[in-house]
């Protein structure tokens, strides 16, 4: 499966926002969007000029895209399937995105970021409702628990990153089991439960062009 191998904070910075790609790391003065908040490459301090609607439906696509850490063509389809459902089309793009596996993995506190999060789902570390599932994507549906396995409990990638658990907002929308380091999805979240700057609705703009 594709996946963007580049710089992580270069997006940040692109972006104009910090999207807490790498965890820890993320909240520390270590933080490269802390030092240089501008925009990447030999022009990024210039005064920027005042941005076109296109520009700005862009920027939010490429914004949420890369905070969830998916290419082009799967967010196109998402944003397809989106448009096909019954509800707000924006809502449940972002509604979409956040049941994926390795989102919830990250929400519920098993993994610092989503990238580390998505690795942990591919070495089949995570069950859900006790079956090993190693498709990061995979959408996790009510009443599903998504759990990581009794061997894999050591690994000093997840207790570091359950250290931070219950620090900050914790997700209405999910139960979490610290002792066993299990969660259950209650319901779908709704907008107000999506902690995230993106506006979905520049992004429907823009696809429905
Ligand atoms: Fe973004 Fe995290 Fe890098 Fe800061 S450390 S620029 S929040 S990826």
């Amino acid at each position: 499966m594709a996946r963007y191998t580049g710089p992580n904070c270069k997006l940040c910075r692109r972006e104009g926002v910090k999207l807490f790609l790498k965890g820890e790391r993320c909240y520390l003065d270590k933080c490269s969007f802390e030092k240089r908040s501008y925009a990447p490459g030999m022009h990024g301090q210039r005064p920027s000029r005042k941005p076109s609607e296109f520009s700005l439906q862009l920027r939010e696509k490429q914004k949420a895209k890369r905070q969830y850490g998916v290419l082009e063509n799967q967010f196109r389809n998402y944003y397809a399937t989106a448009a096909k459902s019954k509800g707000v089309t924006g809502e449940q793009l972002l509604q979409a995105l956040e049941c994926r596996l390795d989102n919830i993995t990250h929400r519920l506190g098993f993994a610092a970021s989503r990238k580390a999060a998505r690795q942990l789902v591919r070495h089949r570390h995570v069950t859900v409702n006790d079956r090993i599932v190693d498709i990061p994507s995979f959408q996790v549906s009510p009443g599903d628990t998504v759990q990581v396995r009794e061997k894999s409990r050591q690994l000093g990638l997840v207790h570091e990153a359950m250290k931070r658990v219950g620090e900050g907002r914790q997700a209405t929308w999910l139960t979490l089991d610290k002792v066993n380091l299990s969660g259950t999805l209650v319901e779908y979240p709704n907008r107000e439960d999506i902690p995230t700057a993106v506006e979905e609705q520049l992004i429907v703009e823009l696809y429905s062009k």
